[in-house]
């Protein structure tokens, strides 16, 4: 018998599952996904760039359209919400949104693949004509049409996260003021305050005015209902535009009314073939799910694109018999803001901490090529190591162009749970146009490795305890 598939949203996680699986199962599955939204497949990660102008139309941030996936066999309803889960009589609930219609569908497997819901302040006036989030294209382009109509002369971005920084950087590229609102000492606390106070300085010599530990406790319309400015507990920002950045939560109200069992950060929890705990025929991926973080060992949302298509290949695997894998993540991420890149991979020194582990940690500042070479430009690197055994433990970098993508060999070095004296050692790629002749991750390898000689020798002179 042909094995029912149902997969709820059609996005990254979603279709990568249906796709994977209709590849390697072919006519052995059936799929039915249902998606609420307009689009299938986008790259969300791209709107910031899109709003910017760095991407002439929307469609380019299509991966493949609802035909696309209708052409490979996938029974794909779109504008079509499920309701709710019937997982004892393995049946969804469905609304045809367009059509007005509801009606009943049953599975043999579910994949859930609901993605997440933006965080919006319940404050007054955050709904405001004006205030723009950026979830989804719909929300670009309702931003793109109203810096064209408005032509704002003065934007606050409220959150100073990854997204945050990106817009701000969109908004600046429109030859718009912009004020970062975060309540945060530092913007980008995905990285330590120290290598935040370096993203801080750089964007306010950006122009970007950045207001840190700074709730913003309002928005304040016209008479026309349009947004005037931005309330805070320190005093009112002006504001013709105002963009949200403040992050996600996992979208699981519908798993968790269906009895499915969520972890500490509201997230659904999986094995590493990502069928979800205790429930064998339920498959979850994408930013609805909690993943294992492999250097803390402790549980995390990361709602990010690359995890998501990863876990939905792995989900499609398995549907189809295959066998797949999705053993966690080391907190790799990268962005930039203008000129100024950002990456991080591993533990910032808080989260060493709550882990247990006693560390060292070094901060390095080199070149992005040899010193010599015409557009060398500066970047910082700062590497935790533990102290004791000087297993790496993570990395963060912020410097110009050329720095972001060096996290992938830290990234590498970690999830091999290398030391920082093995990797004094890798045999990394040099030649002047591309960097120092010691590459910046090395200089920072070999810094912390002396680091963790240092503590060693200071843990020999101490008197033993009696
Ligand atoms: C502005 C921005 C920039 C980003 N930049 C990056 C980046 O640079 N790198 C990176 O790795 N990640 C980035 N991300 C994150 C990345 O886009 C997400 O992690 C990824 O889209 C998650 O995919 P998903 O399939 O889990 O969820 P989603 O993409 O959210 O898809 C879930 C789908 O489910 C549908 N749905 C939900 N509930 C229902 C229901 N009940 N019935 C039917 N359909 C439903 C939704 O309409 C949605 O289409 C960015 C995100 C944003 C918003």
């Amino acid at each position: 018998m042909t094995e029912r598939i149902v997969v709820i949203g059609a996005d990254a996680a979603g279709m990568s599952a249906a796709a994977q699986a209709k590849r390697i199962a072919g006519d052995g599955v059936e799929i039915v996904a249902f998606e609420r939204g307009a689009h299938t497949s986008y790259a969300a990660c791209g709107i910031p760039y899109w709003v910017a102008g760095d991407i002439d139309k929307w469609e380019r941030l299509i991966a493949r359209s609802p035909e696309a996936h209708r052409r490979n066999g996938i029974d794909l309803r779109m504008r079509t919400q499920v309701e709710e889960i019937d997982l004892d009589a393995g049946r969804l609930a469905v609304h045809d949104l367009a059509g007005g219609r509801s009606y009943r569908e049953g599975f043999d497997s579910l994949v859930i693949a609901t993605g997440a819901v933006p965080v919006r302040p319940p404050l007054p006036g955050a709904d405001a004509s004006g205030v723009f989030g950026v979830q989804t294209l719909d929300d670009g382009a309702a931003l793109l049409a109203d810096l064209g109509r408005v032509q704002p002369r003065q934007a606050v971005v409220v959150g100073g996260g990854y997204i945050g920084v990106e817009m701000a950087e969109a908004l600046v590229r429109h030859g718009v003021a912009v004020t970062v609102v975060d309540q945060a000492a530092q913007p980008m606390t995905t990285l330590d305050p120290d290598m935040g106070a370096a993203i801080h300085r750089a964007m306010e010599e950006m122009g970007i005015d950045v207001h840190t530990g700074t709730a913003v406790t309002g928005f304040e319309t016209g008479s026309d209902g349009r947004i005037r400015s931005v309330l805070t507990a320190h005093g009112s920002i002006p504001a013709d535009v105002v963009v949200l950045g403040l992050g996600v939560r996992p979208n699981t109200g519908l798993a968790h009314d269906a009895g499915l069992p969520l972890g500490d950060h509201a997230g659904l929890r999986t094995n590493q073939q990502m069928q979800v705990l205790g429930h064998d025929r339920v498959w979850a991926g994408g930013d609805c799910v909690e993943v294992l973080n492999l250097v803390s060992g402790q549980y995390q949302h990361v709602p990010l694109g690359t995890h998501a298509n990863k876990q939905g290949r792995v989900i499609g695997h398995n549907l189809a018999g295959s066998y797949a894998t999705f053993p966690g993540v080391v907190g790799t991420a990268i962005s930039k803001v203008c000129h100024l890149e950002i990456a991080r991979t591993g533990l910032r020194e808080r989260d060493a901490e709550r882990a247990g582990f006693a560390y060292v940690t070094v901060t390095v500042r080199s070149g992005t090529k040899a010193a010599y070479f015409p557009g060398t430009q500066q970047m910082r690197v700062k590497m935790t190591a533990e102290r004791r055994s000087g297993r790496l433990l993570g990395v963060q970098i912020v410097g110009h162009q050329g720095s972001a993508k060096r996290i992938d060999t830290a990234a590498t070095a970690l999830w091999n749970r290398m030391t920082v004296e093995d990797m004094t050692s890798l045999d990394l790629g040099y030649a002047p146009p591309f960097s120092p002749v010691w590459d910046p991750i090395l200089v920072a390898a070999r810094k912390a490795a002396a680091a963790v000689r240092q503590a060693g020798a200071d843990r020999q002179q101490q008197p033993a305890a009696g």
